[in-house]
């Protein structure tokens, strides 16, 4: 630690993960700079008054500057292929993050979940869990708190974080009590030069790990080192360390080693992707069990008061027998699909309101479940003429806003059918984040609610 006081170090990024870390080296004392790409960062002078014994330095960032410091702690927003941070690491400068502080300081076992998706949902899921099975566990990262916040709460028993490919990035060694990667499908490949870089950048959530939970219908998902599995899949499976579906009385069941375990009709969160999520946050608890003294089946009371979270596949409300579904958090191909695939109870019912900025995605594999039980995929936002023409075969229609796509879908749907936005795509188009998109949704389908009774 009289080592760890003495680095030079900058912290690269003033959002609010840059900012956590930077709070929490002058908790421990540590002196450290600040640096932001942006020439003139909105929260500027609110950061040079909090932490006025640091350089703050703005702009586009210097290889020559950044190469003088021990350590670069950089945020998940920089790419570490930045040239000025590739000339860092070049001069043997060491590079960390949010995650990696969080990881040197803490003591108490870390639960850690990443994946294409499903990351938040499980998250939550997992915390509820632990909770009613007697523990205070904290849940952060990249989902509500960023980690180093959790640390100032010093009565936790377990930390459950979500974490992104980009966190993990400047993650060396976790050492996580369980870790998994929920799945693996395309997305950020404006960040990555492919897939294998995508995974290998998950993979690291396995360094130093007790045990893997593993999803069975996904390889990506497979730890490339030996260490204890616990598994998940859609297939019955009697194994000892593995969850399954079967069915029963004409229902879908979760069941453990081959045992019924909850019935899918207990479950308040809808689609099969639901009940992998579900399997795997049990999982997750499972394989952490011995170590933090549990028995994970004094957690399955939470899984049925679960209700799960706003912007994923949420319903607002029915206008005139048509439902509205806000799915904002379907940012990439893989989760509108699952989103599609949940609902589409009969063909061509859906209205899907989709485009924002595409990151880059390739969107066939949306295709064929359009053509299935979308009716027509109005696409709104930056890249709506580029995802048109890879949605060959399907009906699309291209406008320019959400409004104008939800007005359309609106008038043309018919009782029984479903209007749902879920955009495979990022939102910074034109919305702040996916949030605020999807709350601009929701108050689209009020307002129409009210024009309608
Ligand atoms: P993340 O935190 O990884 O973005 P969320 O739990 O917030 O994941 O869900 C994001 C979206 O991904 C949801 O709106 C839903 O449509 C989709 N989704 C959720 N779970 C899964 C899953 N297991 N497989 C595929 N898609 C999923």
């Amino acid at each position: 630690t009289d080592k760890n006081a003495r680095l030079k170090r900058m912290i690269v990024g003033l959002g609010m993960s840059g900012l956590s870390c930077a709070r929490f080296c002058q908790r421990q004392g540590w002196s450290f700079d600040l640096c932001d790409s942006r020439e003139q960062p909105t929260n500027l002078s609110s950061v040079q008054q909090e932490f006025s014994h640091s350089r703050v330095v703005c702009g586009p960032l210097q290889g020559e500057l950044l190469a003088s410091y021990d350590e670069l702690i950089v945020s998940p927003g920089v790419a570490l292929s930045e040239p000025a941070i590739q000339q860092a690491i070049a001069a043997g400068v060491t590079i960390s993050g949010d995650i990696q502080l969080f990881k040197q300081s803490v003591k108490k076992p870390v639960i850690a979940i990443t994946g294409s998706n499903g990351k938040s949902t499980v998250t939550t899921l997992v915390g509820d869990i632990l909770n009613a099975c007697g523990l205070k566990a904290l849940v952060g990262g990249n989902i509500g708190l960023p980690a180093l916040d959790l640390t100032l709460d010093s009565a936790a028993d377990v930390y459950v974080l979500e974490l992104s490919s980009f966190q993990l990035e400047t993650t060396t060694d976790l050492g996580a009590c369980a870790a998994t990667i929920l799945n693996l499908s395309e997305d950020h490949m404006d960040r990555y030069s492919g897939m294998a870089d995508y995974l290998a950048a998950k993979q690291r959530i396995f360094q130093q790990a007790a045990a893997a939970v593993v999803n069975r219908d996904d390889q990506a998902s497979q730890p490339q080192q030996e260490l204890s599995q616990w598994s998940f899949g859609e297939q019955t499976n009697a194994g000892q360390q593995a969850f399954g579906l079967l069915q029963q009385d004409g229902q879908d069941w979760i069941c453990y080693a081959g045992e019924p375990l909850l019935s899918a009709t207990d479950i308040k969160i809808k689609g099969r992707h639901n009940l992998a999520n579900v399997m795997a946050a049990l999982a997750l608890v499972a394989a952490a069990a011995p170590q933090l003294n549990i028995n994970w089946r004094d957690g399955l009371e939470a899984v049925r008061q679960f209700a799960g979270l706003a912007h994923r596949c949420q319903w607002v409300a029915n206008i005139n027998g048509v439902d509205c579904y806000n799915d904002s958090k379907g940012t990439n191909v893989g989760s509108t699909l699952a989103a599609i695939n949940g609902l589409g109870h009969a063909d061509g019912k859906i209205w899907l309101l989709a485009g924002g900025v595409d990151k880059d995605q390739s969107f066939n594999d949306l295709v064929k479940p359009c053509q299935q039980f979308v009716a027509e995929v109005l696409l709104f936002g930056r890249d709506a003429s580029a995802i048109a023409e890879d949605l060959q075969g399907c009906k699309t229609r291209v406008v320019n806003t959400l409004d104008q796509a939800f007005g359309l879908a609106l008038k043309a749907a018919q009782p029984g059918d479903v209007i749902l936005l879920s955009p495979a795509c990022a939102s910074f188009d034109q919305f702040k984040n996916y949030a605020v998109r999807g709350e601009y949704f929701c108050q689209l389908v009020k307002d129409a609610e009210v024009s309608y009774v």
